[in-house]
């Protein structure tokens, strides 16, 4: 079966779809982007991403090609004509095509484009039992992170740094010392029965799944302090997690090589997993 996708208007199959090579998301990085995920054909906190979806946009301003009512529709569309059970959806909005320049063209029409793929819940699963291993890396981004713009490179690098040293995720720490977030997931760390985890501020993105967590623990009454840790707080820490609409709650073993608690995956993992899964009635 091919793989459809969704460009500027037209469901496409994948390996013809194209883009200019002018549209300034590739040029400039000039857009913003979203990723859902897909549980029993549901889409995973929807009204979270497309809120920060518009919020985004409006950050960068850049207008939405299409009204926010329409972009379920063809999320929707995509689920089923690609048969995704468990899956992402990955959405990008660019400023559009011109002829490169770096100031906002007057006439353009933003680009939209919607990809679909399938993943495995056991797979999750099986990580999960596993744990994840951290490495720490410079937090070498630009100042407003809070924008989930299409700038990935800084992420890039600090990803590509751990997974040559044997970690699956980096945690990149600012200037002063302290865990902003993972490259591509929010950070959190436990000591002793506080959940620990950066607040909101512009330097971190404020994760959607972040959101669905802190409200579901406040049910189970979770002690939550959101405040800056550093690498002595993580060496202090009986667990620690990372949380993303891809990872969903993933419990980390080791950062930089130390061992966190006893190096195992535990209890308040398990915990905040179901917690989270409760939340989105997925469990
Ligand atoms: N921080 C960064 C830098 C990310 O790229 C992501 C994943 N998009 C997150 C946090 C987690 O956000 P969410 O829970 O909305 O996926």
């Amino acid at each position: 079966m091919s793989i459809i996708s969704y460009v500027n208007g037209s469901y496409v199959d994948h390996k013809d779809a194209k883009v200019n090579i002018e549209d300034r998301g590739y040029q400039f990085a000039d857009g913003v982007y979203e990723v859902f995920a897909v549980i029993n054909k549901q889409i995973v906190d929807y009204d979270g991403h497309i809120n920060r979806l518009f919020r985004s946009l409006n950050e960068i301003s850049l207008n939405s090609p299409i009204v926010k009512e329409a972009y379920i529709f063809h999320i929707r569309n995509l689920i089923r004509k690609n048969n995704i059970h468990d899956g992402l959806i990955y959405l990008q909005v660019s400023r559009g095509v011109a002829q490169r320049d770096f100031k906002f063209p007057t006439k353009i029409k933003p680009s939209l484009v919607i990809t679909a793929k399938s993943i495995s819940m056991e797979n999750y699963y099986s990580k999960f039992k596993q744990g994840i291993k951290v490495k720490i890396t410079d937090d070498l981004r630009w100042k407003r992170v809070d924008i989930k713009t299409l700038n990935l490179l800084p992420p890039v690098l600090a990803k590509q740094k751990a997974v040559e040293n044997g970690c699956e995720e980096a945690w990149m720490i600012d200037s002063d010392g302290y865990i902003t977030e993972g490259s591509s997931s929010n950070a959190w760390i436990l000591i002793r029965d506080k959940l620990i985890t950066t607040p909101a501020t512009n330097s971190i993105l404020k994760g959607i799944t972040r959101t669905s967590l802190i409200r579901a623990l406040k049910r189970k009454n979770i002690k939550l302090i959101e405040k800056r840790f550093n690498k002595k707080d993580i060496k202090n820490a009986n667990e620690a997690f990372i949380t993303s609409a891809t990872q969903f709650v993933m419990p980390v073993i080791k950062v930089d090589g130390y061992k966190i608690g006893n190096g195992k995956v535990g209890k308040y993992a398990h915990m905040f997993k179901d917690a989270y899964m409760e939340a989105i009635q997925l469990k």
